[in-house]
């Protein structure tokens, strides 16, 4: 399997980083797992076409992870997705999806129909299934299962296993460290996990995890790779890297935009 880190940012304006948004090719699949802000820019940087993708997994509502959802559906339908694009997330991703496409950008869904060109005939072509706790989707050559995570104060968080090829990567979108990932990554290839700064007694540590703990979790998965990612502006490889590495002693990488790895 191929995964290509389109965004390892998070909500700050960040000019080296997008916000969240990891494709993974696998099987007969070409999976985006979140779908934040710049996604679609960074695929035109990539080569990658907005078309290709068959199936986008969205981890939870924040814009750092949906913003480009809306780009995502309108580009691949007009420049050349001929397959049905299945999106899958957490409830409230069925009426987030209803909103955009029946009502935010209804005027250039219309506008675009009434020029009857045969790219955009079939109409957006979306199918939304929303997923909780243990849900699995699976396909030709793989197979995501969800896991809900500890996000406070999102309701509903997930985290996605994607396996294929005999392999096995675990993608936690954001968390607070937390047993559901130490379960659910158990002997992965590769963890991505999130890694955030905030001063010690932030309640943002509610939702997302240190770099100490991050490898910490690592450590208790047992993983062969761990990728830190979903990052703030100022955070440097050095001191990430270091503060993951006080328990975890394998192979460590710092995402950064336009990376690709194969496990
Ligand atoms: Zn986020
Ligand atoms: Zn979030």
């Amino acid at each position: 399997m191929e995964i290509c880190f389109l965004g390892t940012g998070a909500p700050y304006p960040d000019p080296q980083r997008g916000s969240s948004a990891i494709l993974v090719d696998v099987g007969s699949a070409k999976i985006l797992l979140d779908c934040g802000r710049a996604c679609i820019q960074q695929m035109a940087r990539m080569r990658i076409a907005p078309a290709a993708i068959t199936h986008c997994f969205l981890t939870h509502a924040h814009y750092d992870h949906v913003a480009d959802y809306a780009p995502l559906v309108l580009t691949s339908w007009r420049f050349g997705r001929r397959h049905t694009l299945r999106v899958y997330g957490p409830p409230g991703t069925q009426a987030m999806s209803e909103a955009l496409f029946n009502e935010v950008y209804k005027i250039d869904i219309a506008a675009r129909k009434a020029l009857q060109k045969e790219d955009t005939e079939r109409g957006i072509d979306v199918q939304v299934i929303e997923l909780g706790d243990g849900a699995v989707v699976e396909g030709e050559g793989w197979r995501v299962r969800a896991t809900q995570v500890e996000h406070w104060p999102i309701p509903i968080s997930l985290g996605f296993l994607v396996e294929g090829n005999g392999k096995r990567m675990f993608f936690t979108g954001d968390t607070s460290p937390c047993d559901a990932v130490r379960e659910a990554a158990a002997g992965v290839d590769l963890l991505i996990h999130e890694a955030m700064y905030f001063p010690p007694d932030s309640g943002h540590y509610r939702g997302h995890s240190h770099p100490v703990d991050v490898g910490e979790v690592a450590r208790q998965t047992e993983t062969k790779h761990l990728v830190l990612t979903h990052l703030q502006p100022e955070t440097t490889m050095e001191k990430l890297l270091n503060d993951a590495a006080t328990h975890f002693t394998r192979r460590m990488t710092m995402a950064s935009d336009q990376m690709r790895l194969v496990v």
